[in-house]
């Protein structure tokens, strides 16, 4: 399975999944960009780690995901790609009637929004080349809901609702677009709702881990990010030449209870 020649833009990638999946693309030969809303050293630094390991080019831009004008301005700066991953994506856990209204605006924009300005911008790219795949990073929470997280929730059905729009409005034409629903995966963003979720239900970490994450993943394991790595390459795949608008669940049976 061979991407070389393909760009892939991943957002959200200097760390978890996102990281994961430019990894796995990078493996199979793609050119990778970046990108997350930092511009450290270490994030250009990364880039080059991966372009030097998998003998590929990669290079890091910086964008805001929460801003409309920096999505379609990461597109632009990166001249178009084949592959686009829509990843960028952050967690607030609260009651929705003491949900702050930032951290809604907030989610909407980064797990939303922002997929919107990204798909809008490179798919011209795409038609002009012939070619195209676009992955959506959308979640169990895309196809089902948990208390406390209304933002995320309304913000994932809303990817999983314009995966489909997009692919049937590419459905003649050499490109994809289809989302992976990954259950928990153990990443900086899973660590991160631990305190706030061991608030809510009054429990320590180990309880939180077995008894409120994993107690809806029936395998009762994380999935990892190379295996989400891997389902996107798939998709990117001439296997996957017929798959469109569709979700694909990396989440050890939870949306089969
Ligand atoms: P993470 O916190 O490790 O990574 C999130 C990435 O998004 C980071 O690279 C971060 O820098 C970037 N990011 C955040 N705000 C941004 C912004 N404004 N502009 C650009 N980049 C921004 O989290 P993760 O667990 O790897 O999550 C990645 C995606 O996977 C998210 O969309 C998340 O909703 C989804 N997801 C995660 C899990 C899980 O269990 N970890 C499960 C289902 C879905």
């Amino acid at each position: 399975m061979t991407l070389a020649g393909k760009t892939a833009i991943i957002t959200g990638s200097n760390s978890g999944i996102g990281l994961g999946v430019a990894r796995e693309l990078a493996k199979a030969g793609a050119n990778v960009i970046l990108n997350s809303f930092t511009d450290n050293d270490e994030d250009h630094a990364l880039a080059a780690s991966i372009g030097e390991e998998f003998g590929v080019e990669a290079r890091y831009i910086k964008a805001d995901m929460s801003k409309g004008e920096e999505c379609r301005a990461l597109i632009e700066q990166a001249g178009g790609c084949d592959i686009l991953v829509n990843n960028a994506g952050i967690q607030h856990v609260s009651p929705i009637d003491e949900f702050p209204v930032e951290k809604w605006d907030a989610i909407i924009a980064i797990n939303m929004n922002s997929t919107f300005h990204t798909t809008a911008a490179a798919l011209p790219g795409m038609r002009e080349r012939g070619w195209g795949r676009i992955v959506n990073i959308a979640s169990a929470h895309g196809l089902t809901a948990s208390p406390f997280k209304a933002a995320y929730v309304a913000a994932k059905h809303g990817v999983v609702g314009m995966t489909k729009t997009v692919a049937l409005e590419t459905a003649q034409e050499p490109i994809t677009c289809n989302a992976i629903c990954p259950g928990y995966v153990l990443t900086p963003l899973v660590e991160a709702q631990i305190p706030d979720t061991m608030k809510e239900y009054n429990m320590s970490r180990d309880e939180v881990v077995k008894n409120v994450m994993l107690t809806r993943q029936p395998s009762k394991e994380f999935a990892t990010v190379e295996q989400l790595g891997g389902t996107a390459v798939f998709l990117c795949s001439d296997a996957a030449a017929q798959i469109t608008g569709t979700t694909i669940s990396v989440d050890g049976g939870w949306t089969a209870l």
